[in-house]
Protein backbone atom coordinates (compact mmCIF):
# COMPACT_ATOMS: atom_id res chain seq x y z
CA UNK A 1 0.00 0.00 0.00
CA UNK A 2 0.90 3.75 -0.96
CA UNK A 3 0.97 6.15 1.81
CA UNK A 4 -0.32 8.55 -1.18
CA UNK A 5 -3.25 6.75 -1.74
CA UNK A 6 -4.01 5.80 1.75
CA UNK A 7 -6.31 8.19 4.52
CA UNK A 8 -4.47 8.56 7.43
CA UNK A 9 -5.42 11.69 8.48
CA UNK A 10 -2.85 12.23 11.61
CA UNK A 11 -3.43 15.36 13.73
CA UNK A 12 -1.19 17.11 16.28
CA UNK A 13 -3.71 17.82 18.80
CA UNK A 14 -5.62 15.03 20.85
CA UNK A 15 -9.16 15.97 21.29
CA UNK A 16 -9.70 18.18 24.30
CA UNK A 17 -11.75 16.36 26.30
CA UNK A 18 -9.48 12.98 25.85
CA UNK A 19 -7.92 11.68 28.91
CA UNK A 20 -7.20 7.85 28.09
CA UNK A 21 -3.80 7.78 26.43
CA UNK A 22 -5.62 5.20 23.53
CA UNK A 23 -8.08 7.84 22.70
CA UNK A 24 -5.88 10.51 22.31
CA UNK A 25 -2.86 8.52 19.91
CA UNK A 26 -6.11 6.86 17.79
CA UNK A 27 -7.47 9.94 17.04
CA UNK A 28 -4.30 11.41 16.56
CA UNK A 29 -2.77 8.68 14.40
CA UNK A 30 -5.85 8.69 12.13
CA UNK A 31 -7.12 5.38 13.28
CA UNK A 32 -10.56 6.30 14.74
CA UNK A 33 -12.89 9.48 14.46
CA UNK A 34 -15.61 10.52 16.66
CA UNK A 35 -19.11 10.62 15.05
CA UNK A 36 -21.22 11.55 18.40
CA UNK A 37 -21.01 10.39 21.90
CA UNK A 38 -19.78 6.67 21.85
CA UNK A 39 -20.07 6.39 18.58
CA UNK A 40 -16.89 5.79 16.09
CA UNK A 41 -16.22 5.50 12.93
CA UNK A 42 -13.21 2.92 11.76
CA UNK A 43 -11.13 4.22 10.01
CA UNK A 44 -8.63 2.10 7.10
CA UNK A 45 -5.98 1.63 9.63
CA UNK A 46 -8.27 1.52 12.61
CA UNK A 47 -10.29 -1.11 10.13
CA UNK A 48 -7.30 -3.34 9.42
CA UNK A 49 -6.13 -3.43 12.95
CA UNK A 50 -9.63 -4.49 13.89
CA UNK A 51 -9.86 -7.20 11.38
CA UNK A 52 -6.50 -8.71 12.56
CA UNK A 53 -8.03 -8.81 16.06
CA UNK A 54 -10.88 -10.16 14.81
CA UNK A 55 -8.99 -12.81 12.40
CA UNK A 56 -6.92 -14.40 15.56
CA UNK A 57 -10.55 -14.16 17.63
CA UNK A 58 -11.94 -16.53 14.59
CA UNK A 59 -8.78 -18.43 14.64
CA UNK A 60 -9.10 -19.32 18.13
CA UNK A 61 -13.03 -19.78 18.32
CA UNK A 62 -12.49 -22.20 15.40
CA UNK A 63 -10.00 -24.36 16.73
CA UNK A 64 -12.47 -24.88 19.74
CA UNK A 65 -15.11 -26.37 17.65
CA UNK A 66 -16.85 -22.96 17.56
CA UNK A 67 -19.25 -22.05 14.71
CA UNK A 68 -19.80 -19.08 13.13
CA UNK A 69 -23.30 -17.74 13.06
CA UNK A 70 -24.72 -14.19 12.92
CA UNK A 71 -28.07 -12.95 14.64
CA UNK A 72 -29.91 -10.09 14.14
CA UNK A 73 -29.27 -6.95 15.77
CA UNK A 74 -32.79 -5.58 15.47
CA UNK A 75 -34.66 -8.33 18.16
CA UNK A 76 -38.57 -8.51 18.95
CA UNK A 77 -39.48 -7.95 23.09
CA UNK A 78 -41.17 -11.09 23.52
CA UNK A 79 -37.63 -13.23 23.83
CA UNK A 80 -36.67 -10.58 26.25
CA UNK A 81 -40.18 -9.91 27.70
CA UNK A 82 -39.61 -14.42 28.31
CA UNK A 83 -36.34 -14.51 29.83
CA UNK A 84 -37.71 -11.24 32.01
CA UNK A 85 -34.49 -9.00 31.20
CA UNK A 86 -36.59 -6.74 28.77
CA UNK A 87 -38.00 -5.30 32.69
CA UNK A 88 -34.90 -5.86 34.30
CA UNK A 89 -32.67 -3.64 31.76
CA UNK A 90 -33.30 0.04 31.85
CA UNK A 91 -32.26 2.32 29.40
CA UNK A 92 -28.95 0.67 28.77
CA UNK A 93 -30.81 -0.96 26.31
CA UNK A 94 -32.13 0.86 23.21
CA UNK A 95 -36.34 0.46 22.32
CA UNK A 96 -37.79 1.51 19.75
CA UNK A 97 -40.98 0.42 17.69
CA UNK A 98 -41.87 -1.15 14.33
CA UNK A 99 -44.17 0.55 11.72
CA UNK A 100 -47.18 -1.60 12.88
CA UNK A 101 -46.57 -0.42 16.88
CA UNK A 102 -44.78 -3.80 17.88
CA UNK A 103 -42.05 -3.43 20.88
CA UNK A 104 -38.22 -4.32 19.32
CA UNK A 105 -35.22 -3.51 21.02
CA UNK A 106 -31.61 -3.35 19.77
CA UNK A 107 -29.46 -6.34 21.09
CA UNK A 108 -27.23 -5.21 23.31
CA UNK A 109 -26.00 -8.87 23.49
CA UNK A 110 -27.44 -11.96 22.57
CA UNK A 111 -27.82 -14.96 25.19
CA UNK A 112 -32.06 -14.47 24.15
CA UNK A 113 -31.87 -14.96 20.44
CA UNK A 114 -29.44 -17.77 20.60
CA UNK A 115 -30.97 -19.63 23.39
CA UNK A 116 -34.63 -18.92 21.31
CA UNK A 117 -32.12 -20.53 18.03
CA UNK A 118 -31.07 -23.79 20.33
CA UNK A 119 -35.30 -24.10 21.74
CA UNK A 120 -35.96 -24.53 17.80
CA UNK A 121 -33.22 -26.37 16.43
CA UNK A 122 -31.62 -28.86 19.25
CA UNK A 123 -33.48 -31.92 19.85
CA UNK A 124 -31.51 -34.75 21.35
CA UNK A 125 -28.61 -35.10 23.13
CA UNK A 126 -27.17 -36.33 19.97
CA UNK A 127 -27.41 -32.61 18.85
CA UNK A 128 -25.29 -31.79 21.92
CA UNK A 129 -22.46 -30.12 22.65
CA UNK A 130 -22.78 -26.89 20.24
CA UNK A 131 -20.71 -23.72 20.15
CA UNK A 132 -22.23 -20.91 18.52
CA UNK A 133 -20.60 -17.73 18.05
CA UNK A 134 -20.43 -14.20 16.13
CA UNK A 135 -18.03 -11.21 15.89
CA UNK A 136 -21.24 -8.66 15.51
CA UNK A 137 -22.43 -5.40 16.54
CA UNK A 138 -24.07 -4.95 20.18
CA UNK A 139 -25.99 -1.28 21.32
CA UNK A 140 -26.16 0.00 24.47
CA UNK A 141 -26.96 3.60 25.71
CA UNK A 142 -24.05 3.81 28.23
CA UNK A 143 -24.66 5.83 30.98
CA UNK A 144 -21.02 7.46 30.08
CA UNK A 145 -19.47 6.74 26.83
CA UNK A 146 -16.16 7.06 27.21
CA UNK A 147 -11.84 7.14 26.77
CA UNK A 148 -12.29 6.74 23.23
CA UNK A 149 -13.34 3.15 21.71
CA UNK A 150 -13.31 1.40 24.66
CA UNK A 151 -16.58 2.33 25.94
CA UNK A 152 -18.96 3.07 23.21
CA UNK A 153 -22.40 2.95 22.36
CA UNK A 154 -21.99 1.07 19.34
CA UNK A 155 -19.33 -1.51 18.86
CA UNK A 156 -18.49 -5.31 17.79
CA UNK A 157 -18.73 -8.25 20.28
CA UNK A 158 -16.96 -11.64 19.98
CA UNK A 159 -19.83 -13.61 21.60
CA UNK A 160 -20.22 -17.10 21.78
CA UNK A 161 -22.60 -19.56 23.61
CA UNK A 162 -22.15 -23.25 24.30
CA UNK A 163 -24.62 -25.82 24.86
CA UNK A 164 -24.05 -29.14 26.98
CA UNK A 165 -26.38 -31.29 28.09
CA UNK A 166 -24.99 -31.39 32.19
CA UNK A 167 -22.70 -29.28 34.32
CA UNK A 168 -19.78 -31.84 33.49
CA UNK A 169 -20.01 -30.36 29.84
CA UNK A 170 -20.43 -26.85 30.55
CA UNK A 171 -17.53 -27.11 32.65
CA UNK A 172 -15.64 -28.56 29.68
CA UNK A 173 -16.97 -25.76 27.50
CA UNK A 174 -16.05 -23.51 29.62
CA UNK A 175 -12.19 -24.66 30.09
CA UNK A 176 -12.18 -24.65 26.52
CA UNK A 177 -13.01 -20.65 26.69
CA UNK A 178 -11.01 -20.60 29.06
CA UNK A 179 -7.83 -21.76 26.72
CA UNK A 180 -8.81 -20.10 23.76
CA UNK A 181 -9.09 -16.68 25.16
CA UNK A 182 -5.40 -17.10 26.79
CA UNK A 183 -3.96 -17.45 23.78
CA UNK A 184 -5.93 -15.04 22.16
CA UNK A 185 -5.12 -12.38 24.41
CA UNK A 186 -1.52 -14.09 23.80
CA UNK A 187 -1.37 -13.56 20.01
CA UNK A 188 -2.92 -10.13 20.31
CA UNK A 189 -0.16 -8.70 22.38
CA UNK A 190 -1.23 -7.24 24.99
CA UNK A 191 -0.36 -8.18 29.01
CA UNK A 192 -3.55 -9.59 30.92
CA UNK A 193 -4.56 -11.61 34.02
CA UNK A 194 -7.73 -13.90 34.42
CA UNK A 195 -9.77 -12.72 37.72
CA UNK A 196 -12.81 -14.16 39.44
CA UNK A 197 -15.72 -11.69 38.67
CA UNK A 198 -19.30 -11.37 39.53
CA UNK A 199 -22.25 -12.52 37.57
CA UNK A 200 -24.14 -9.66 37.32
CA UNK A 201 -26.33 -9.18 34.67
CA UNK A 202 -25.79 -12.40 32.95
CA UNK A 203 -26.83 -14.63 36.04
CA UNK A 204 -24.96 -18.15 36.76
CA UNK A 205 -23.22 -19.45 39.13
CA UNK A 206 -19.05 -18.94 37.84
CA UNK A 207 -17.83 -15.90 35.94
CA UNK A 208 -13.68 -15.32 35.30
CA UNK A 209 -13.18 -11.59 33.62
CA UNK A 210 -9.91 -11.02 31.25
CA UNK A 211 -8.02 -8.00 32.42
CA UNK A 212 -5.30 -5.89 30.72
CA UNK A 213 -3.86 -3.36 33.01
CA UNK A 214 -4.08 0.02 32.43
CA UNK A 215 -4.66 3.52 34.11
CA UNK A 216 -7.31 3.89 31.20
CA UNK A 217 -9.44 0.74 32.56
CA UNK A 218 -12.36 1.32 34.57
CA UNK A 219 -11.84 -1.83 36.97
CA UNK A 220 -9.52 -2.97 39.78
CA UNK A 221 -8.56 -6.29 40.68
CA UNK A 222 -6.71 -7.40 43.31
CA UNK A 223 -3.66 -9.87 42.41
CA UNK A 224 -1.33 -11.69 44.45
CA UNK A 225 1.96 -12.41 43.27
CA UNK A 226 2.66 -15.03 45.44
CA UNK A 227 -0.33 -17.84 45.21
CA UNK A 228 -1.78 -16.34 42.33
CA UNK A 229 -5.49 -15.39 43.72
CA UNK A 230 -6.69 -13.11 41.13
CA UNK A 231 -10.12 -11.45 41.75
CA UNK A 232 -12.10 -8.26 40.69
CA UNK A 233 -12.13 -5.96 44.03
CA UNK A 234 -15.66 -6.23 43.70
CA UNK A 235 -15.96 -9.92 45.26
CA UNK A 236 -12.10 -9.95 45.98
CA UNK A 237 -11.96 -10.79 50.20
CA UNK A 238 -8.93 -9.76 52.12
CA UNK A 239 -7.67 -9.51 55.21
CA UNK A 240 -6.83 -5.97 56.25
CA UNK A 241 -3.77 -5.20 58.24
CA UNK A 242 -4.56 -6.60 62.33
CA UNK A 243 -5.41 -3.37 64.54
CA UNK A 244 -2.47 -2.06 65.22
CA UNK A 245 -3.26 -0.64 69.46
CA UNK A 246 -1.75 1.41 71.47
CA UNK A 247 -0.96 0.59 74.97
CA UNK A 248 -3.11 3.38 76.57
CA UNK A 249 -6.07 1.54 74.16
CA UNK A 250 -5.53 -1.75 74.81
CA UNK A 251 -8.02 -1.86 77.69
CA UNK A 252 -10.02 1.31 77.46
CA UNK A 253 -13.51 1.35 78.76
CA UNK A 254 -16.75 2.46 77.77
CA UNK A 255 -16.29 6.19 77.82
CA UNK A 256 -17.67 9.39 75.90
CA UNK A 257 -15.11 11.65 74.73
CA UNK A 258 -15.94 15.21 73.39
CA UNK A 259 -14.97 15.74 70.10
CA UNK A 260 -16.50 19.46 68.92
CA UNK A 261 -17.28 20.02 65.04
CA UNK A 262 -15.06 16.67 64.77
CA UNK A 263 -17.01 14.78 62.04
CA UNK A 264 -14.60 12.93 59.62
CA UNK A 265 -12.49 10.15 60.03
CA UNK A 266 -9.96 12.75 59.31
CA UNK A 267 -10.47 15.62 62.03
CA UNK A 268 -11.10 12.87 64.41
CA UNK A 269 -8.27 11.10 64.22
CA UNK A 270 -5.93 14.57 64.26
CA UNK A 271 -8.23 15.33 67.36
CA UNK A 272 -7.53 12.49 69.40
CA UNK A 273 -4.07 11.33 68.03
CA UNK A 274 -4.76 8.13 67.08
CA UNK A 275 -4.62 5.70 63.98
CA UNK A 276 -7.43 5.53 61.72
CA UNK A 277 -8.04 1.59 62.11
CA UNK A 278 -9.15 2.53 65.79
CA UNK A 279 -12.01 3.97 64.49
CA UNK A 280 -15.60 2.66 63.55
CA UNK A 281 -17.44 4.26 60.40
CA UNK A 282 -20.98 3.94 60.68
CA UNK A 283 -22.53 4.94 57.16
CA UNK A 284 -26.20 5.34 56.95
CA UNK A 285 -27.16 4.25 53.24
CA UNK A 286 -30.82 4.69 51.83
CA UNK A 287 -31.49 1.06 50.05
CA UNK A 288 -35.16 0.10 48.32
CA UNK A 289 -36.13 -1.37 51.66
CA UNK A 290 -35.09 1.35 53.72
CA UNK A 291 -32.27 2.54 55.57
CA UNK A 292 -29.34 0.21 56.20
CA UNK A 293 -26.49 1.05 58.44
CA UNK A 294 -22.63 -0.18 57.47
CA UNK A 295 -20.40 -0.46 59.66
CA UNK A 296 -16.07 -0.85 58.48
CA UNK A 297 -13.35 0.10 59.96
CA UNK A 298 -11.73 3.36 60.06
CA UNK A 299 -8.91 2.88 57.21
CA UNK A 300 -11.41 0.87 55.28
CA UNK A 301 -13.49 1.41 52.24
CA UNK A 302 -16.87 0.53 51.91
CA UNK A 303 -17.69 -1.18 48.78
CA UNK A 304 -20.88 -0.11 47.07
CA UNK A 305 -21.13 -3.18 45.28
CA UNK A 306 -20.22 -5.58 47.66
CA UNK A 307 -23.16 -3.96 49.52
CA UNK A 308 -25.54 -3.56 46.57
CA UNK A 309 -25.19 -7.41 46.17
CA UNK A 310 -26.45 -7.50 49.92
CA UNK A 311 -29.23 -4.79 49.72
CA UNK A 312 -29.79 -3.84 46.07
CA UNK A 313 -29.38 -0.54 44.86
CA UNK A 314 -28.99 2.52 47.64
CA UNK A 315 -27.84 5.50 47.97
CA UNK A 316 -25.96 7.63 50.99
CA UNK A 317 -28.75 9.02 53.41
CA UNK A 318 -28.84 12.66 53.37
CA UNK A 319 -28.42 14.94 56.57
CA UNK A 320 -32.27 15.34 56.84
CA UNK A 321 -32.23 11.29 57.00
CA UNK A 322 -29.86 10.50 59.59
CA UNK A 323 -31.80 12.69 61.76
CA UNK A 324 -35.10 11.25 60.99
CA UNK A 325 -34.19 7.14 60.74
CA UNK A 326 -31.56 7.36 63.94
CA UNK A 327 -32.27 11.04 65.48
CA UNK A 328 -28.30 11.56 65.06
CA UNK A 329 -26.57 14.77 63.80
CA UNK A 330 -24.54 13.19 60.91
CA UNK A 331 -21.23 12.92 61.76
CA UNK A 332 -21.48 11.67 64.75
CA UNK A 333 -23.72 8.00 64.09
CA UNK A 334 -22.48 5.41 66.39
CA UNK A 335 -23.48 1.32 65.59
CA UNK A 336 -24.75 0.93 69.80
CA UNK A 337 -29.07 0.97 69.56
CA UNK A 338 -30.49 1.71 66.28
CA UNK A 339 -33.20 -0.62 65.22
CA UNK A 340 -32.23 0.23 61.46
CA UNK A 341 -30.89 -3.24 59.52
CA UNK A 342 -27.05 -3.13 60.31
CA UNK A 343 -23.87 -4.75 58.24
CA UNK A 344 -20.73 -4.84 59.69
CA UNK A 345 -17.60 -5.55 58.47
CA UNK A 346 -16.26 -9.06 59.42
CA UNK A 347 -12.98 -6.90 60.77
CA UNK A 348 -14.60 -5.39 63.23
CA UNK A 349 -15.21 -8.75 65.18
CA UNK A 350 -12.21 -7.96 67.12
CA UNK A 351 -11.02 -4.85 68.82
CA UNK A 352 -12.02 -1.76 70.72
CA UNK A 353 -13.10 1.32 68.64
CA UNK A 354 -13.68 4.72 68.77
CA UNK A 355 -17.18 5.41 67.09
CA UNK A 356 -19.54 8.26 67.06
CA UNK A 357 -21.57 8.95 70.60
CA UNK A 358 -24.91 9.20 68.67
CA UNK A 359 -24.84 12.65 70.13
CA UNK A 360 -23.63 15.71 68.87
CA UNK A 361 -20.08 16.83 69.38
CA UNK A 362 -19.26 13.65 71.25
CA UNK A 363 -17.96 10.37 70.16
CA UNK A 364 -17.19 7.22 72.44
CA UNK A 365 -13.95 4.61 73.13
CA UNK A 366 -14.31 1.56 73.35
CA UNK A 367 -16.82 0.22 71.68
CA UNK A 368 -16.96 -3.42 70.15
CA UNK A 369 -18.44 -6.16 68.40
CA UNK A 370 -19.62 -7.89 71.24
CA UNK A 371 -20.92 -5.33 73.36
CA UNK A 372 -22.06 -2.82 71.36
CA UNK A 373 -23.31 -4.29 67.55
CA UNK A 374 -24.21 -8.31 68.18
CA UNK A 375 -27.10 -7.76 66.29
CA UNK A 376 -25.46 -6.63 63.18
CA UNK A 377 -24.81 -8.91 60.12
CA UNK A 378 -21.56 -9.75 59.21
CA UNK A 379 -20.56 -9.72 55.98
CA UNK A 380 -17.77 -9.20 53.93
CA UNK A 381 -18.16 -5.32 52.70
CA UNK A 382 -14.63 -3.87 52.86
CA UNK A 383 -13.13 -2.65 49.41
CA UNK A 384 -9.71 -5.23 49.07
CA UNK A 385 -6.84 -2.24 49.67
CA UNK A 386 -3.33 -2.66 48.69
CA UNK A 387 -1.26 -4.73 51.11
CA UNK A 388 -4.08 -6.50 52.99
CA UNK A 389 -3.56 -10.37 53.08
CA UNK A 390 -4.06 -12.31 50.49
CA UNK A 391 -6.94 -14.86 52.02
CA UNK A 392 -5.78 -17.67 50.62
CA UNK A 393 -1.81 -17.35 51.49
CA UNK A 394 -1.63 -14.03 53.72
CA UNK A 395 0.99 -12.33 51.26
CA UNK A 396 0.67 -9.07 50.58
CA UNK A 397 -2.18 -8.30 47.66
CA UNK A 398 -1.63 -5.54 45.25
CA UNK A 399 -4.63 -3.92 43.76
CA UNK A 400 -4.36 -2.80 39.41
CA UNK A 401 -6.31 -0.86 37.74
CA UNK A 402 -7.48 -2.39 34.86
CA UNK A 403 -9.45 -2.76 31.55
CA UNK A 404 -11.96 -5.84 31.03
CA UNK A 405 -11.04 -6.87 27.42
CA UNK A 406 -13.38 -10.04 28.02
CA UNK A 407 -15.58 -12.38 30.23
CA UNK A 408 -17.08 -15.94 30.16
CA UNK A 409 -19.94 -16.96 32.28
CA UNK A 410 -21.44 -20.43 33.12
CA UNK A 411 -25.43 -19.51 32.71
CA UNK A 412 -26.64 -23.35 33.60
CA UNK A 413 -30.54 -23.03 32.79
CA UNK A 414 -30.89 -19.29 33.64
CA UNK A 415 -32.02 -18.77 30.11
CA UNK A 416 -32.13 -22.47 28.56
CA UNK A 417 -35.15 -22.99 31.12
CA UNK A 418 -37.55 -19.63 30.35
CA UNK A 419 -37.14 -19.77 27.02
CA UNK A 420 -37.74 -23.54 26.80
CA UNK A 421 -34.27 -24.69 25.07
CA UNK A 422 -34.81 -28.62 26.17
CA UNK A 423 -32.94 -32.08 24.52
CA UNK A 424 -34.20 -35.80 24.95
CA UNK A 425 -31.51 -37.77 26.84
CA UNK A 426 -31.10 -41.28 26.17
CA UNK A 427 -34.27 -42.47 27.95
CA UNK A 428 -36.63 -39.78 26.40
CA UNK A 429 -36.53 -37.57 29.32
CA UNK A 430 -36.61 -34.11 28.33
CA UNK A 431 -33.94 -32.13 29.82
CA UNK A 432 -33.00 -28.26 29.43
CA UNK A 433 -30.16 -27.25 28.04
CA UNK A 434 -26.99 -26.01 29.84
CA UNK A 435 -25.33 -23.05 29.02
CA UNK A 436 -22.88 -20.76 28.92
CA UNK A 437 -22.11 -17.45 27.33
CA UNK A 438 -18.92 -15.77 26.55
CA UNK A 439 -17.69 -12.20 25.15
CA UNK A 440 -14.86 -10.54 23.87
CA UNK A 441 -14.64 -6.87 23.01
CA UNK A 442 -12.34 -6.14 19.98
CA UNK A 443 -11.88 -2.58 19.97
CA UNK A 444 -10.77 -2.77 23.98
CA UNK A 445 -8.11 -5.30 22.70
CA UNK A 446 -6.74 -2.48 20.28
CA UNK A 447 -7.12 -0.10 22.74
CA UNK A 448 -5.70 -1.59 25.63
CA UNK A 449 -2.69 -2.73 23.17
CA UNK A 450 -2.64 1.23 22.36
CA UNK A 451 -2.37 2.06 26.41
CA UNK A 452 0.20 -0.69 27.45
CA UNK A 453 2.86 0.19 24.07
CA UNK A 454 3.22 3.85 23.42
CA UNK A 455 5.78 6.42 23.96
CA UNK A 456 5.56 10.45 23.82
CA UNK A 457 5.68 9.69 20.19
CA UNK A 458 2.91 8.08 19.59
CA UNK A 459 1.61 4.68 19.03
CA UNK A 460 4.17 0.94 19.31
CA UNK A 461 2.00 -1.74 18.03
CA UNK A 462 1.80 -5.32 18.71
CA UNK A 463 3.51 -6.87 15.62
CA UNK A 464 0.55 -9.35 15.35
CA UNK A 465 -2.26 -6.44 15.29
CA UNK A 466 -0.45 -3.50 14.04
CA UNK A 467 -1.79 -2.17 10.49
CA UNK A 468 1.25 -3.01 8.62
CA UNK A 469 4.53 -4.95 9.42
CA UNK A 470 6.95 -2.76 8.31
CA UNK A 471 7.50 1.32 6.51
CA UNK A 472 9.36 1.94 3.69
CA UNK A 473 10.37 5.73 3.82
CA UNK A 474 12.14 7.31 0.98
CA UNK A 475 13.70 10.52 2.70
CA UNK A 476 13.40 12.04 -0.88
CA UNK A 477 11.09 10.88 -3.12
CA UNK A 478 12.55 13.19 -5.88
CA UNK A 479 15.45 11.36 -5.43
CA UNK A 480 15.40 8.21 -8.62
CA UNK A 481 17.86 5.84 -7.06
CA UNK A 482 16.31 6.08 -3.62
CA UNK A 483 12.66 5.42 -5.19
CA UNK A 484 14.20 2.54 -6.91
CA UNK A 485 15.79 0.97 -3.89
CA UNK A 486 12.29 1.44 -2.14
CA UNK A 487 10.17 0.41 -4.76
CA UNK A 488 12.31 -2.94 -5.20
CA UNK A 489 12.15 -3.68 -1.35
CA UNK A 490 8.49 -2.88 -1.30
CA UNK A 491 7.53 -5.41 -4.01
CA UNK A 492 10.06 -8.37 -2.69
CA UNK A 493 8.36 -7.65 0.87
CA UNK A 494 4.82 -7.59 -0.51
CA UNK A 495 5.96 -11.04 -2.43
CA UNK A 496 6.83 -12.59 0.48
CA UNK A 497 3.37 -12.17 1.81
CA UNK A 498 4.19 -8.80 4.03
CA UNK A 499 1.93 -6.17 4.93
CA UNK A 500 4.50 -2.95 3.83
CA UNK A 501 3.16 0.28 4.05
CA UNK A 502 5.25 3.00 1.37
CA UNK A 503 5.68 6.45 2.09
CA UNK A 504 5.72 7.66 -1.05
CA UNK A 505 4.67 11.40 0.05
CA UNK A 506 6.50 14.06 -1.17
CA UNK A 507 6.84 15.35 2.68
CA UNK A 508 9.87 17.29 4.43
CA UNK A 509 11.35 14.06 6.48
CA UNK A 510 10.43 15.29 9.63
CA UNK A 511 7.12 14.84 8.92
CA UNK A 512 7.08 11.32 7.65
CA UNK A 513 9.14 10.24 10.51
CA UNK A 514 6.91 11.74 13.09
CA UNK A 515 3.86 10.26 11.06
CA UNK A 516 6.02 7.08 11.38
CA UNK A 517 6.33 7.26 14.90
CA UNK A 518 2.66 8.60 15.81
CA UNK A 519 1.15 5.32 13.76
CA UNK A 520 3.32 3.03 15.17
CA UNK A 521 4.48 0.38 13.16
CA UNK A 522 6.51 -1.98 14.52
CA UNK A 523 9.33 -1.50 11.51
CA UNK A 524 10.67 1.01 9.41
CA UNK A 525 13.28 0.71 6.89
CA UNK A 526 14.46 4.47 5.75
CA UNK A 527 16.48 5.14 2.49
CA UNK A 528 18.35 8.23 2.32
CA UNK A 529 20.79 9.35 -0.21
CA UNK A 530 23.73 9.55 2.18
CA UNK A 531 23.90 6.06 3.44
CA UNK A 532 22.66 5.24 -0.36
CA UNK A 533 26.22 6.23 -1.19
CA UNK A 534 27.40 3.97 1.02
CA UNK A 535 25.27 0.87 -0.34
CA UNK A 536 23.25 1.16 2.82
CA UNK A 537 19.80 1.71 4.13
CA UNK A 538 18.88 1.96 7.62
CA UNK A 539 16.42 -0.45 9.53
CA UNK A 540 14.50 0.78 13.03
CA UNK A 541 12.74 -0.90 15.51
CA UNK A 542 9.80 0.90 16.84
CA UNK A 543 9.57 -0.33 20.30
CA UNK A 544 13.50 0.00 21.27
CA UNK A 545 14.49 2.86 18.40
CA UNK A 546 17.56 0.59 17.10
CA UNK A 547 18.82 1.72 14.30
CA UNK A 548 21.09 -1.11 12.21
CA UNK A 549 22.74 -0.41 9.06
CA UNK A 550 22.43 -2.59 6.29
CA UNK A 551 23.66 -3.30 3.02
CA UNK A 552 21.09 -2.35 -0.31
CA UNK A 553 21.62 -6.06 -1.72
CA UNK A 554 20.60 -7.86 1.56
CA UNK A 555 18.18 -5.52 2.47
CA UNK A 556 15.38 -7.90 1.55
CA UNK A 557 16.67 -10.90 3.07
CA UNK A 558 17.87 -8.69 6.82
CA UNK A 559 14.19 -7.23 6.78
CA UNK A 560 12.11 -10.60 5.92
CA UNK A 561 13.98 -12.17 8.62
CA UNK A 562 13.45 -9.64 11.39
CA UNK A 563 9.36 -10.06 10.50
CA UNK A 564 9.22 -13.67 9.97
CA UNK A 565 10.86 -13.99 13.56
CA UNK A 566 8.50 -11.38 14.93
CA UNK A 567 5.51 -13.23 13.20
P1 LIG B 1 -18.39 -3.41 31.41
O1 LIG B 1 -18.44 -3.93 32.81
O2 LIG B 1 -17.06 -2.83 31.05
O3 LIG B 1 -19.54 -2.54 31.07
P2 LIG B 1 -19.78 -5.69 30.53
O4 LIG B 1 -19.66 -6.58 31.69
O5 LIG B 1 -21.01 -4.91 30.33
O6 LIG B 1 -18.51 -4.69 30.48
P3 LIG B 1 -20.27 -7.77 28.61
O7 LIG B 1 -21.68 -7.44 28.51
O8 LIG B 1 -19.95 -9.01 29.32
O9 LIG B 1 -19.46 -6.54 29.24
O10 LIG B 1 -19.59 -7.76 27.18
C1 LIG B 1 -18.49 -8.58 26.81
C2 LIG B 1 -17.30 -7.75 26.40
O11 LIG B 1 -17.66 -6.72 25.48
C3 LIG B 1 -16.64 -7.01 27.55
O12 LIG B 1 -15.74 -7.82 28.22
C4 LIG B 1 -15.94 -5.87 26.84
O13 LIG B 1 -14.69 -6.31 26.35
C5 LIG B 1 -16.85 -5.58 25.67
N1 LIG B 1 -17.70 -4.40 25.94
C6 LIG B 1 -18.74 -4.33 26.80
N2 LIG B 1 -19.31 -3.12 26.76
C7 LIG B 1 -18.60 -2.39 25.86
C8 LIG B 1 -18.70 -1.05 25.37
N3 LIG B 1 -19.64 -0.22 25.80
N4 LIG B 1 -17.81 -0.64 24.45
C9 LIG B 1 -16.84 -1.47 24.00
N5 LIG B 1 -16.70 -2.74 24.41
C10 LIG B 1 -17.57 -3.20 25.33
MG1 LIG C 1 -21.49 -2.95 30.73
Amino acid sequence: MRYSRLFIPTLKEAPADAEAVSHKLMVRAGFVRQLAAGLYIYLPLGQRVMEKINRIIREEMNAIGGQEVTMPVLNPAEVWQQTGRWDAIGDEMFRLKDRSGRDMCLAMTHEETMTWLAAHDLRSYRDLPQIWYQIQTKLRDEARPKSGVLRTREFTMKDSYSFDRDEEGLARSYELHLEAYKKIYSRCGIRFSVVQSETGMMGGSMAHEFMAPSPAGEDEVALCGACGYAANVELAQSNPKPQHVLKEWSNVNYEEIATPERRTIDEVTRFLKVTPELLLKSILVMGEKGPVLALVRGDQMLHEKKLAKLIGPHRPAQKEEVKQFLNVPAGFIGPMGHKVRKIADPSLKQGAYVAGANKEGFHVKGVSADKHFADAEFVDIHAAAAGDACVQCRKPLNIERVIEVGNIFKLGTKYSVPLKAAYLDEQGAEKPIIMGSYGIGPARIAAAAVEQGNDENGIIWPFAIAPFHVLIVPVNVNDVKSMDVAEELYTALEEKGFEVLLDDRDERAGVKFKDADLVGIPYRVIIGEKNLKEGLVEFKERKSGRVEKVKIEEAVEATAKKLVMEA
